[in-house]
């Protein structure tokens, strides 16, 4: 409710702002002055917008961009780590899926169905979700999709993927596993690893795009641990590691300190974001 009524708040100053503009340009001859603070005005608003980050717990993630756009990384919302009491997004433009796996896939059917939100993964496993064709974002490694200010590139994973629609029946084969460049406008590139071990191609994928923030999982056992995402930072050059995919269960050790300390000792640069389930951090 509280959102509707802030694109109501917005779209009427937009509204305003636009007549304002289109009434004075016929009628002002000195066109350039006038422009001036017009830009000024709206690098200040894009400057205002910051991408906002909400960990879930585990590896899931909610993304505002500046631009209004809602992002859902794997969302298993009902994570033991995650924040009690808290309530899902109510609007939701994208849900992201890295793999078939249940602590990945989460609630991502249920979330769609609540809030009509896309959802981009694999062609096996979205297929095997069996949502609306609107609604079924099918892709693979390589692949690029627009979702209003953001911009979504497919990855790769070092991991295995199946799913499991129903607990009594076999795991179903569901593609490749993925990890998610997702490019904000005025705003950071960020890098979501899926589940992955480290592998050497996260130099190209710093090459091609320039990831500022990564969020790489350092639990161990089934992913990289936080010696191997120390490293996986290097490759990946970039200035911020947010830890995932830890803690969560008593297997997967890794700790946000081991990842400081293993930062350190290989002598990388990167700086350890350490995120509260539930607390909102602007980047
Ligand atoms: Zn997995």
């Amino acid at each position: 409710m509280r959102t509707k009524l802030m694109a109501v708040v917005v779209g009427a100053v937009l509204g305003v702002t636009g007549a304002a503009f289109a009434q004075g340009t016929p009628t002002t001859p000195a066109a350039a002055p006038k422009a001036a603070p017009k830009a000024g005005k709206a690098a200040a608003t894009a400057t205002a917008g910051k991408t906002e980050v909400t960990w879930w717990g585990h590896a899931a993630f909610v993304v505002k961009t500046p631009g209004g756009a809602v992002i859902a990384i794997d969302p298993w919302f009902t994570n033991p780590k995650a924040p009690q009491g808290a309530t899902w997004p109510e609007a939701v433009d994208a849900i992201l899926v890295s793999h078939g796996h249940f602590d990945h896939v989460g609630e991502a059917k249920a979330l769609a169905q609540k809030t009509n939100a896309k959802v981009f993964g694999s062609f096996e496993l979205v297929t095997l979700l069996a949502l609306p064709e609107a609604q079924s974002m099918v892709g693979n490694v390589g692949g690029t999709f627009q979702v209003k200010d953001a911009t979504i590139h497919l990855v790769e994973a070092v991991h295995s993927s199946s799913y499991q629609a129903d607990p009594k029946a076999p795991a179903q084969y569901s593609g490749a596993s993925l990890g998610f460049v997702i490019e904000i406008a005025n705003g950071p590139t960020l890098y979501h690893a899926g589940d992955t071990g480290a592998f050497q191609s996260m130099a190209l994928i710093a090459e091609q795009f320039k990831p500022t923030v990564a969020l790489l999982p350092i639990g161990g056992q089934f992913t990289m641990d936080p010696a191997q995402a120390a490293v996986a930072a290097k490759l990946l050059k970039v200035k911020t590691v947010v830890p995932m995919h830890y803690g969560t269960f008593p297997a997967l050790t890794g700790t946000p300190d081991a990842l400081t300390a293993a930062v350190k000792k290989a002598r990388g640069t990167a700086k350890v974001l350490s995120l509260e389930p539930g607390k909102t951090t602007a980047l």
